[in-house]
């Protein structure tokens, strides 16, 4: 099928904890996500959604047709591999122009945000999954569950764009384990 490059982008920002800053107790008795939408919550708080699985650093194909949208394990090339953290976050737009913002606005705009996203999550009404790190309290969980890009990427520099069909993969659209693992 006719395919044409889709860009990377992301909000790959280093998960934050503690980023509630309830001021009532009852109040913090109930995580800020679950309580605020996205427009009231602070900037702070923004950030630490990220959970930083680098997933929406992976470039995407679009079928010139029908608009369908598929992933590849294609990583931008600024995408630390292992860390899934953007290598130069602030001055990215420098490098990858087209990585996109996100903001309310865009997060519900996009619709190839992966299903993990947790900006998507929150749009649309759910709660985080326990390996999130606002949940979980650990940032390593996201990889350990297998949710992050870590180990399963090819950086664009290595590959010609003739060749991203070669690369087509599922797993970045696909729903993480409901539970966690035992032990
Ligand atoms: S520039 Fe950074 S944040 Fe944007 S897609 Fe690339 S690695 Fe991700
Ligand atoms: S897909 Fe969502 S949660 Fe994952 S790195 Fe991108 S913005 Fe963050």
């Amino acid at each position: 099928m006719p395919l044409q490059g889709k860009d990377a982008h992301d909000a790959a920002t280093s998960p934050q904890q503690d980023a509630a800053g309830a001021s009532a107790p009852e109040a913090e008795e109930v995580p800020f996500w679950k309580r605020l939408t996205l427009e009231e919550m602070s900037t702070e708080q923004w950030e630490s959604l990220c959970d930083g699985c680098a997933r929406c650093c992976l470039n995407k194909l679009e079928d010139w047709d029908t608009g369908e949208i598929v992933w590849t394990a294609i990583a931008c090339e600024l995408l630390d591999e292992d860390t899934c953290r953007c290598r130069d976050y602030p001055n990215r737009h420098d490098f990858v122009p087209d990585c996109i913002p996100l903001d309310p606005k865009t997060v519900r705009t996009l619709t190839w945000l992966p299903p993990t996203c947790g900006y998507r999550l929150i749009a649309e009404g759910h709660d985080l999954y326990w390996w999130h790190p606002l949940v979980s309290g650990d940032p390593e969980t996201v990889h350990e569950a297998g949710i992050s890009t870590s180990g399963r990427t090819i950086s664009e520099s290595d590959i010609p764009v003739e060749e991203y069909e070669d690369y087509i993969v599922a797993w970045p659209g696909e729903l993480p384990e409901p539970e966690a693992p035992k032990g």
